[in-house]
């Protein structure tokens, strides 16, 4: 494993900041989230494992595992090496009570659905960018991905109806007009049209299946491509919520050149990449990616952080040594209380090298 060669001051990279210890009105929350998330995450696994002879029990074993987890951490929130306790320690608890139990991918079936939904929607989104051109594309584009971001097992609202995804076409028309909460389009569009093109190569962190991956992100990724850079697609290597793996996400990008062959021609000799991480969490730690991810960055000049736990639960505020942007839909009470605004509301932080 790595440290991310394009953070600027890796030995002061903070991971979060956030001590939930600190802060007991949040860690009850945070509680009562990950106990309810986790019993949805079970729901979605008996789909994908419970037709499997000890399917069942395993994942009551799970069951058990994590409730045996979360009621030492209610008793003891302090009790983990150096005494803090973040939503990331949570996460990495909740996928080993799931690993252990060989529970390895909850959320298969549901993030395969989602694939094929937003697969069929993939033309139209791009026939509708066609249209456009300069500036408006490029607001199209980021709206698109706000609109394919809305959608997430993780939040609460996702929780609450994991089986139903919002219309990507309607959630479009649902995003928060400018200025955003965070709006860095200007500064954004103002490099993005340099004569020459913007950058020469970009590495992208995604996040979720589905309309996020497939309807919002690659669009604008196809976009790069056209502006002449090429592109490294870095996905998580193991599952987690409904975050795209770099085996789901290829098996989604191979689809996709099947429909689109103008990305297929812009994407062909190694003009995009698509790697592993090396991270097994919602969150990513930058000091600690894989190896070929962080060769596959080499004369990077753009890094985009896209959704709320790559983007704003974590590296929010880190900075890289190229242009970089987070780009995010904040979808839970807790984090708009981290970093401000309100729910659905817009984050395109755009932040030059430094
Ligand atoms: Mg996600």
């Amino acid at each position: 494993m790595a440290r991310f060669r394009l953070l600027k001051d890796p030995d002061n990279y903070v991971l979060y900041d956030w001590d939930l210890v600190q802060d007991p009105e949040s860690l009850a929350y945070w509680f009562d989230h990950f106990e309810v998330q986790f019993k949805q995450a079970l729901k979605c696994a008996t789909e994908r494992y419970g037709c499997e002879p000890d399917g069942p029990e395993r994942i009551t074993a799970a069951q058990e595992h994590f409730d045996r987890i979360l009621d030492y951490l209610r008793l003891h929130p302090d009790s983990l090496p150096g005494g803090r306790l973040g939503v990331y320690d949570i996460c990495r608890l909740r996928e080993i009570a799931l690993r252990e139990n060989d529970i390895g991918d909850p959320f298969a079936c549901l993030k395969a659905r989602e694939n094929r939904i937003a697969l069929d929607c993939y033309r139209r989104t791009v026939e509708s960018h066609a249209e456009l051109a300069g500036r408006e594309k490029w607001l199209a584009l980021v709206r698109g991905v706000f609109a394919g971001n809305l959608f997430d097992v993780g939040s609460p609202a996702g929780m609450e109806a994991p089986d139903v995804p919002p219309d990507f076409f309607r959630s479009i028309d649902g995003v928060k007009p400018r200025p955003w909460f965070i709006d860095g389009f200007d500064e954004f569009y103002a490099d993005a049209s340099k004569p020459g093109g913007g950058w020469s190569k970009a590495v992208v962190f995604i996040d979720n299946a589905g309309s996020d991956f497939l309807l919002g992100l690659m669009p604008l990724v196809k976009e790069l491509l056209i502006g002449g850079a090429s592109v490294v697609l870095a996905a998580n290597e193991l599952p987690s919520l409904n975050d795209l793996t770099v085996a789901d996400a290829q098996a989604c990008f191979d689809e996709l050149i099947g429909i689109d062959p103008e990305l297929a021609g812009l994407a062909a000799g190694g003009k995009l990449q698509i790697v592993s991480s090396g991270n097994d969490l919602p969150m990513i730690d930058l000091t600690n990616v894989s190896d070929e991810l962080d060769a596959a960055s080499e004369g990077a000049d753009l890094v985009i952080l896209e959704g709320m736990g790559r983007g704003v639960e974590s590296n929010f505020d880190t900075v890289f040594n190229v242009d970089a942007i987070n780009i995010a839909v904040l979808k839970d009470t807790q984090v708009t209380k981290y970093v401000g605004g309100e729910i659905l509301d817009c984050i395109f932080k755009y932040a030059r090298a430094s």
